[in-house]
């Protein structure tokens, strides 16, 4: 089982983690993450001065200081503003080609999000291409669960992908 970068199994006794915590004993935006599970891309809203933020806030509203937050969903579709592709040399336990794109969702305050692209081939992403939500499995993360012991935590994790044409 891989808790790190695969290509590291076996050689370190533990390798770096990409992946953020993601258990609610441990993060506080973990509907966020639980949300994801269920193909649902969210953030969190004030309920009191009715501010929306990016990433989603675990305790206040970086606004007012209300801590009565709620979720909400967001676009789980976009177009690409602009991007970067590595295709050589990308960092140890990532895949090529590497994209990065500003997409915009179409609304605040995600109208310039930077995210990963995936499921896409070198050279054929494009200025103006849809893209829409990709969630996926990242190494699962032990965590301490009291009188239960260690137990093995699922997480998941999202980019965007090209929507098929
Ligand atoms: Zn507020």
């Amino acid at each position: 089982m891989s808790f790190g970068i695969p290509i590291l199994d076996n050689l370190y006794p533990a390798t770096m983690d990409l992946w953020p915590i993601q258990a609610k004993e441990f993060n506080k935006v973990f509907p966020f993450y639980e949300n994801l599970k269920q193909g649902r891309f969210t953030t969190t809203k004030c309920k009191d001065c009715g501010h929306v933020m990016f990433p989603p806030r675990g305790v206040i509203c970086p606004e007012c200081y209300s801590e009565n937050l709620e979720y909400i969903d967001l676009p789980t579709k976009g177009k690409v503003l602009i991007f970067t592709e590595e295709v050589k040399g990308v960092p140890l336990g990532y895949e090529s080609p590497l994209i990065h794109a500003v997409i915009d969702l179409g609304v605040e305050p995600c109208r310039r999000m930077i995210t990963k692209i995936v499921n896409c081939p070198a050279g054929v992403l494009k200025r103006g291409d849809e893209v829409q939500l990709s969630v996926f499995e990242v190494p699962p993360t032990p965590i301490e669960k009291g009188r239960a012991g260690t137990i093995m935590a699922e997480r998941v994790f999202f980019a965007f992908e090209p929507v098929k044409k």
